[in-house]
């Protein structure tokens, strides 16, 4: 691992305009779960697969069952970031890493100093009436209860996209011309399934990709660098 460590300090260095592209790999650390890899123990306690309750219809037809899961399952607010969020709001911060394009949606990038930062799926610190547009915060859907609704009597809705509904135009545009432009791709903490973000990285032009995954993914054979390592292990060396 030591070479491909200096290689990567190597990569770094003589980059400006990095981009890293990140997965739920990146919050694991700080012990939020990626919700997809649940096992039979919430399928116990949930009647529906996670998928299907984290989606549009879902979401409109049995919002009390959806906020059931979701306040129970996606909401971890004393989440702090871990060396990986750190490492790259320090890399920003030095000129080197041009933006953050996640799909996680905790908002842990923000917390650790990062600026610009893509959240393709958005953040479950921003909830709005579905009816009025009115503006709630994360501790107005952790304590509610049953179905939050805003003052007008409209249903408050995570910004978060759910299945069936499509990513912001804004933020795809912003985080395309991000890897556009980038010098170095970056890419931790996702298995490049979940889809239209991963096929984003198809953007870049640039010649080195880093790749830091558990597991392999398809974009393993075009990377410079793969490390099957936990991100902790690379971000903790590389500063
Ligand atoms: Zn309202």
């Amino acid at each position: 691992m030591d070479d491909r460590i200096q290689k990567l300090k190597e990569l770094i260095a003589k980059s400006n305009k990095i981009v890293f592209f990140g997965g739920a790999g990146v919050s694991t650390e700080s012990g939020i779960p990626d919700f997809r890899s649940q096992d039979g123990l919430y399928n116990q306690k949930y009647q529906y697969p996670p998928e299907a309750i984290v989606s549009h219809t879902f979401f409109v037809y049995k919002t009390e069952e959806f906020y059931d899961f979701y306040r129970d399952r996606m909401l971890y607010l004393d989440a702090k970031p871990n060396i990986t969020h750190i490492a790259l709001a320090k890399l920003e911060e030095m000129g080197k890493l041009s933006a953050i394009v996640t799909q996680n949606i905790d908002g842990l990038h923000q917390m650790a100093g990062s600026k610009k930062v893509y959240e393709l799926h958005g953040s479950v610190l921003r909830n709005y009436c579905t009816k009025c547009g009115k503006f709630y915060d994360v501790n107005f859907i952790k304590n509610s209860t049953g179905v939050p609704k805003c003052t007008c009597g409209g249903v408050v809705k995570p910004d978060v996209v759910l299945y069936e509904e499509g990513l912001d135009d804004k933020v795809i545009t912003g985080a395309i011309n991000a890897i556009e432009e980038a010098d170095l791709l970056i890419i931790g903490g996702t298995s490049l399934v979940v889809q239209p973000a991963a096929s984003l990285i198809n953007y870049y032009n640039g010649k080195d990709v880093v790749l830091i995954n558990k597991s392999s993914t398809f974009a393993d054979q075009r990377a410079t660098l793969v490390f099957h390592e936990s991100l902790g292990e690379v971000f903790s060396k590389i500063l």
